[in-house]
């Protein structure tokens, strides 16, 4: 089906089928309801997703921004990303400490700097000197709580155990844009960064799609990712969904699972994925927003 507007998004594919996600399904329809009114009034693409990350990182309810988890060392890393598919330029941050929203500084890197990707202490001074909202303590903004060891954070919700967040969207000139945002893998190494900040991995958007990614970061990387989707459209004449499955399945090959939503200039979208669920929403002018959280993937 071909949209004039559409917008996707997913809050990880880190889900455990027996835990309650009626907050997350709530939140996940507000907000997809509220950027589809953004679009259908004329805002953009970009905005649009940074909007959206931005609000899935504030809510504390998904492993990115306020729900991120403390790597081995009891700090909280977060990486993120955002790509521009009208104007080919992306921005990401990656291993950044303190910041409250780690897509804006991913925007700001975009917008202020020749960089893709700005790592660590860098990331905060930019995000410092863009006046960007920062963390002065930890121990109130995180949801998890900060330096408990990650073995017991294990015990108290399993269902955390990774996560990130993402947002595509195709406005109504037909520009895509992509943004992906994470705190990464439960108890990762101090300094691992995931496929999420990586343009072309974990987020991406050129003048053909837009594509985010969740899941076990080190096999999405092996699989390409993103860059590997838009390759079998445009080399091997696949179609977004066929694109996406071939990802996953390579994904899976390099024993890892995940998902992956996606959106192709026709308007239409793609939200597939192997693991046991996904977090994920969908809206577009002319239908009604979808909202799921396990099952089987959507075609739209
Ligand atoms: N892809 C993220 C990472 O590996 C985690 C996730 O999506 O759940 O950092």
């Amino acid at each position: 089906m071909s949209l004039s507007h559409v917008i996707a998004l997913h809050g990880g594919a880190g889900v455990n089928p027996a835990r309650d996600y009626r907050e997350v399904e709530i939140h996940l329809g507000e907000l997809v309801r509220e950027c589809e009114a953004r679009l259908a009034g004329g805002a953009s693409a970009l905005d649009t997703v940074e909007h959206a990350v931005a609000a899935m990182e504030d809510s504390g309810l998904y492993v990115a921004g306020r729900g991120s988890a403390p790597n081995d060392a009891g700090e909280v890393e977060c990486d993120a990303a955002i790509m521009d598919g009208a104007r080919f330029q992306a921005g990401g941050v990656c291993a950044a400490v303190g910041i409250a929203q780690p897509v804006r500084a991913a925007r700001a890197v975009l917008e202020h700097t020749p960089h893709v990707l700005i790592a660590g202490a860098g990331a905060r001074r930019l995000a410092e000197a863009r006046g960007l909202a920062l963390v002065t303590d930890s121990a109130s903004h995180y949801r998890l709580p900060v330096g408990v060891e990650p073995e017991e954070l294990l015990r108290l919700d399993a269902g955390l155990s990774h996560g990130t967040v993402g947002a595509v969207a195709m406005d109504r000139e037909g520009r895509l844009a992509a943004a992906t945002s994470t705190g990464g893998l439960f108890g990762k190494h101090a300094g691992r960064v995931g496929d999420t900040p990586l343009t072309g991995i974990g987020n991406w958007a050129d003048d053909q799609l837009a594509v985010s990614c969740t899941g076990i970061g080190e096999a999405f990387i092996y699989a390409g990712g993103a860059r590997e989707i838009a390759g079998r459209m445009a080399y091997g004449g696949a179609s977004l969904d066929e694109a996406c499955h071939a990802m996953l399945a390579s994904v899976a090959r390099h024993h890892g699972d995940g998902g992956v939503i996606a959106i192709d200039r026709s308007g239409a979208v793609t939200m597939a994925f192997n693991s046991p669920g996904m977090k994920r929403a969908v809206a577009g002018a002319g239908r009604p927003p979808v909202v799921a959280i396990c099952g089987s993937r959507e075609r739209a």
